[in-house]
């Protein structure tokens, strides 16, 4: 009986795997690498390549990356401010609120995660 084939690892919005990433490279400058396990960094991280690809030097992305994420945590901060609720307590926040903070940390860990693979390139 043959063996079932293991799937490649595909990206389910650009199609690209680990052996075909041309695509990705050609829109980022680097190979992707997976952020979650259908989804590569290229797609997951557009908006941000967006935002970024075209300063000239990698000093110049991070702090671009840098003073993102810094905005980002600003807005976090602000939605426990705006309840009057004490830092952190999520359990205390309206529903709408916490869906909001979640998104946003969620957008801080993808900045967070990129900035940290810049800086490792
Ligand atoms: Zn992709
Ligand atoms: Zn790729």
């Amino acid at each position: 009986m043959a063996k079932p084939k293991k799937p490649v690892k595909t990206c389910k919005e650009c199609g690209c795997t680990d052996k075909d990433c041309k695509a990705c490279i050609e829109k980022t400058g680097e190979p992707c690498f997976w952020v979650e396990k259908d989804l590569c960094s290229a797609c997951a991280y557009k908006d941000i390549w967006d935002d970024i690809k075209d300063l000239p030097s990698k000093g110049d992305k991070l702090a671009r990356l840098f003073h993102q994420t810094d905005a980002i945590s600003k807005s976090m901060e602000q939605i426990f401010i705006d309840n009057n609720v004490n830092h952190l307590d999520l359990k205390a926040l309206p529903e709408e609120d916490y869906a909001l903070w979640q998104s946003l940390h969620k957008q801080h860990t993808r900045y967070g995660h990129l900035m940290y693979k810049i800086l490792e390139s």
